[in-house]
């Protein structure tokens, strides 16, 4: 899976380190880097967290788009009925 998609890394804080895993448990994508104190580390952490998620978004654009597909079908299938 991760060869076709890529990793899908998860980011957080330990200590001043920030260590990161692949969610899909393919134990490949891990790893982990030190920053100078341990705030550092969370910021990163988040910051990295938050692009990924920002990304999910943009890679399944069909996704973002179901909820306007389901509100005028209802609204089809009200003026119909
Ligand atoms: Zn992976």
């Amino acid at each position: 899976m991760c060869k076709v998609l890529g990793h899908s890394p998860t980011f957080w804080a330990d200590g001043n380190t920030m260590r990161w895993e692949c969610e899909r448990g393919c134990g490949e994508g891990d790893g982990s880097k030190n920053y100078a104190s341990a705030a550092d580390a969370e910021r990163y952490a988040k910051a990295l967290n938050k692009r990924d998620n920002e990304d999910i978004g943009k890679r399944a654009p069909l996704l973002g788009l179901l909820p306007l597909r389901i509100w005028r079908w209802f609204k089809n299938r009200n003026q119909q009925g």
